[in-house]
C-alpha cells in the first residue's frame, strides 16, 4: 500500500486503542506494509476486532493479513472444486443421455442395452 492508504490503515488501528498517530509512527507502518494490499490489511483489522484483545503492531496485521488471505485462497480453491465436480457430473448426465437415446435408437438390442445373447450391444446396427 502506499503512504495515504497507510494513513487509512494506521487511523484504522487508532480507533481501537485511541493511539496518536505521529509522522514516525506512520513512517514504521508504512515501510513494513509496502507489500500489502489495503484490502486485505482493512479484512485484517476486521478479523482481528473479532479475535484480538492486543495492542496492534505491524507484525500483527501482517500476520492476520496472512491468515485472510490464506482463508480466501481456500475458499476459492474449494468453489474451484466444486465446479470441477459440478462440470463432471454434467458430462456423466450428457453421456447417459446420449447412450439412452442411442438405445431408444437401436433396433438391435433391448431397453438396457443388450442383445439376445445378453451381450451389450454396441448399436452398430444403426442404420441397417
Ligand atoms: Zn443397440
Amino acid at each position: 500500500m502506499n503512504r495515504d492508504e497507510c494513513v487509512t490503515l494506521l487511523q484504522r488501528v487508532a480507533c481501537r486503542d485511541k493511539r496518536q498517530p505521529s509522522a514516525a509512527m506512520l513512517a514504521t507502518w508504512c515501510s513494513a506494509m509496502t507489500d500489502i494490499e489495503l484490502g486485505d490489511a482493512i479484512e485484517a483489522m476486521n478479523y482481528l476486532d473479532r479475535t484480538s484483545t492486543e495492542f496492534l503492531m505491524p507484525k500483527h496485521v501482517r500476520d492476520a493479513v496472512q491468515v485472510v488471505v490464506d482463508k480466501r485462497t481456500r475458499g476459492q480453491r474449494l468453489s474451484g472444486q466444486v465446479a470441477t465436480v459440478r462440470a463432471i457430473e454434467t458430462t456423466k448426465e450428457s453421456n447417459r443421455a446420449r447412450r439412452l437415446r442411442r438405445i431408444r435408437e437401436c433396433r438391435g438390442c433391448d431397453d438396457h442395452g443388450r442383445l439376445l445373447d445378453g451381450r451389450f450391444c454396441s448399436h452398430d446396427v444403426e442404420g441397417l
